[in-house]
């Protein structure tokens, strides 16, 4: 009988990813909004493996059950269907406020949605940080940079954003995000940090995310022209358009007109994030951009087989 039970408990726990114990003293609540998202996804795994509990806040816009599924019946693990947009009353130790689509077809969606989900619903985390004591971290964009002048940008460039460009909504909504971090941390002693993602690429991104990466991702793996956009190279005229050229990688290109108030080039300064954090990106771009096809194939695979279901 032992043995039978053993068994059946090592079926049962093998269910989900190596969790490392972790004394209760150790063990973190962590609230991670937007853990159902792409980088929310990743991190729900990381502190999961670390031994914390975490519960998952999403609304499912852009998120998808799938990232996170095979954490669903975890003891150390909630997954809570919620906007946050509306007040939320829970005991946490940490926050991590991810909740906002993050690519400018998705937030150019419902644009007053996206100003919603990035002002009021920041305050109702950082309200929700400052009634239990949790420190918060916001996952705030490049985009605050807007269309930069100064290259690269460091921490301390205010950015150059149009505010009432298509861009706005996301790019003034974090920055107003940024402005509450502060405001709270000052006023009421709330515990901030801001990081600043720039362009982000992996596995669980999204297929039709509009961003360069997963377009000419996808545009390769389905044999279309890559599409490029921004100012056409010299000696470009309109043929060039209906006569894409072919590069050597057996991709055509297409050009496409410039977006409007698109960043012409951004890079991020991270001598600080490396000196003061020890931070810097592990992953070589050809082994993420490796990773990151590979998740797209078997992505186009699984909708070619669950397209009638
Ligand atoms: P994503 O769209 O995959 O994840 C965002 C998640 O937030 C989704 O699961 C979505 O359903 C959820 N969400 C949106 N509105 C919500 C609401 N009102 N209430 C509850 N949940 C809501 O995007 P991502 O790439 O994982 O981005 C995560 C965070 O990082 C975002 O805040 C984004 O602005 C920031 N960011 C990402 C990048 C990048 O390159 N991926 C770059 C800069 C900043
Ligand atoms: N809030 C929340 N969860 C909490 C505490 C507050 O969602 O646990 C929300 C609350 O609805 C409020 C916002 O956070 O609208 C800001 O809270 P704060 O206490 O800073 O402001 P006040 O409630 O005093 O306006």
């Amino acid at each position: 009988v032992g043995h039978r039970a053993a068994r059946l408990r090592s079926l049962f726990t093998q269910k989900y990813p190596p969790v490392k114990f972790l004394s209760e003293k150790d063990r973190k609540r962590i609230l991670i909004t937007g853990g159902a998202g792409f980088v929310g996804s990743h991190l729900t795994d990381k502190l999961m493996m670390d031994g914390h509990e975490v519960t998952v806040v999403d609304n499912f816009f852009t998120g998808r059950k799938r990232n996170v599924e095979h954490w669903i019946g975890h003891e150390n693990f909630e997954l809570i269907n919620h906007d946050v947009v509306e007040p939320l009353y829970i005991e946490v130790d940490q926050i991590y406020h991810l909740a906002s689509p993050a690519s400018p077809p998705n937030y150019m969606y419902n644009p007053i949605k996206t100003l919603k989900t990035n002002t009021i619903g920041t305050l109702n985390m950082l309200g929700l940080a400052k009634r239990v004591g949790a420190r918060l971290l916001l996952a705030s964009t490049s985009e605050v940079y807007g269309d930069p002048e100064v290259h690269p940008q460091s921490e301390d460039y205010w950015g150059h954003v149009n505010p009432i460009g298509p861009r706005a909504c996301y790019d003034e909504g974090k920055r107003v995000a940024e402005t509450m971090c502060y405001a709270y941390m000052k006023q009421e002693g709330v515990e901030v940090r801001v990081a600043r993602i720039f362009n982000t690429f992996g596995p669980r991104m999204h297929m039709n995310d509009g961003r360069v990466v997963s377009n000419f991702i996808l545009q390769a793996l389905q044999g279309e022209p890559l599409t490029r956009s921004g100012e056409w190279p010299r000696g470009s005229h309109e043929q060039q358009r209906q006569q894409p050229r072919q590069p050597g990688s057996g991709s055509e290109i297409q050009f496409l007109s410039e977006a409007q108030d698109d960043p012409q080039k951004r890079k991020p300064d991270i001598r600080k994030a490396k000196m003061m954090l020890a931070w810097e990106p592990v992953v070589p771009l050809e082994e993420g951009l490796n990773k990151a096809i590979h998740y797209f194939r078997k992505e186009l695979e699984y909708q070619a087989n669950n397209q009638y279901i």
